[in-house]
């Protein structure tokens, strides 16, 4: 199961979770839950410490 990047909650697949990846590297995926993108929470990317909203 995936967690969400910014709270490290687990994502599940009911919830309108976003998937992308990290747009600095490219070689991370990221997850993102409804509630971290609904209150535009920052993420960092775990490979290249890149931050983004
Ligand atoms: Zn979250
Ligand atoms: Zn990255």
């Amino acid at each position: 199961m995936s967690t969400c990047i910014s709270c490290g909650r687990k994502v599940t697949p009911e919830e309108k979770a976003v998937k992308m990846t990290c747009p600095n590297c490219g070689g991370v995926t990221i997850w993102r839950c409804e509630k971290c993108r609904l209150f535009g929470r920052t993420y960092r990317c775990p490979a290249c410490g890149f931050t983004g909203p």
